[in-house]
């Protein structure tokens, strides 16, 4: 089935999806994106996804090229193109081509490229149904995670890490403190409450780790926005990573320790149904 991307304004083939080389996003990294899954041909949470574009977008002084209404059309039209029941829609947004120097060029105009891929099928998060393994790394990351751009280097080379060594994902620790994964956010029951990192600009704010707070204050499951330890990562009675990539993912063991009894909780079980349960609402 031929797949198809939107570049700058027009529909292409995947395969003739070009940029050029002195776009600013393929230079330095000066660009936003976004990443959403596709259930049945709907974009899970799209408002959200579009506002943190939104946010990212301000924070660097990048501008828009077009109005959101207009950015919804052309996600329905790439969905509609690729004819994919299920995948992911990325959305990249870059400075602009310019001749490459630091400041802002002035008069450039931002570049959008959006593209999708499938995803094999909504239960691939089931081949998981038994667990990962993760490996902690030292947050090298800069300051400012919050803004998803795509300088990625320090998530690419503790994925690779991470792969290299069999783990699933690579789990950021600063400070001794677990703050979320190379492309997901971290969850731990702890003493019997389920926890995550607060918000800060420390890590990126997750839209499925937002909706799964969301589940659990409408079903009742009590939780604190409240950063733990590796100390305590290790002690867990059960763990799992989200992303609009990984849904929500169990974790059985962070590097040489079991999480719990080495299977997934049933908290992690609960969550991960009632977030299936929306996905295909
Ligand atoms: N943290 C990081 C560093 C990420 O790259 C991602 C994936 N975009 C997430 C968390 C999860 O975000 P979301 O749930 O919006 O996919």
């Amino acid at each position: 089935m031929s797949r198809f991307a939107y570049i700058n304004g027009k529909f292409v083939p995947h395969s003739q999806a070009h940029v050029h080389f002195e776009d600013r996003g393929y230079q330095f990294g000066d660009s936003i994106y976004e990443i959403a899954a596709v259930v049945n041909g709907k974009v899970i949470d799209e408002d959200a996804h579009l506002k943190r574009l939104d946010t990212s977008l301000k924070a660097v002084h990048i501008s828009l090229p077009l109005q959101i209404t207009n950015l919804k059309r052309l996600i329905r039209e790439i969905i509609e193109l690729n004819r994919y029941k299920h995948g992911y829609v990325y959305i990249q947004v870059t400075r602009g081509v310019a001749p490459r120097g630091f400041p802002f060029p002035k008069n450039v105009h931002p570049s959008i490229v959006l593209t999708m891929r499938p995803m094999k099928q909504i239960q691939t998060v089931k081949t998981h149904e038994k667990g990962v393994r993760v490996m902690t790394v030292e947050d090298e990351r800069w300051a400012r995670v919050n803004i998803k751009t795509t300088n990625l280097m320090p998530a690419v080379l503790a994925k690779q890490l991470a792969t290299e060594n069999g783990a699933f994902e690579a789990i950021f620790v600063r400070h001794g403190i677990v703050m979320e994964g190379s492309s997901a956010n971290i969850f731990a029951v702890i003493d019997g409450i389920l926890r995550t990192h607060p918000l800060t600009s420390h890590i990126l704010g997750g839209i499925t780790r937002e909706r799964i707070l969301s589940l659990c204050t409408k079903h009742h499951v009590p939780f604190e926005e409240k950063a733990f330890t590796l100390e305590e990562f290790y002690q867990a009675d059960e763990a799992f990573i989200t992303s609009a990539n990984v849904l929500a993912i169990p974790i059985i063991q962070v590097n040489e320790t079991k999480i719990g009894n080495g299977n997934p909780g049933p908290l992690q079980k609960r969550l991960q149904d009632l977030y299936f349960e929306f996905m295909q609402e």
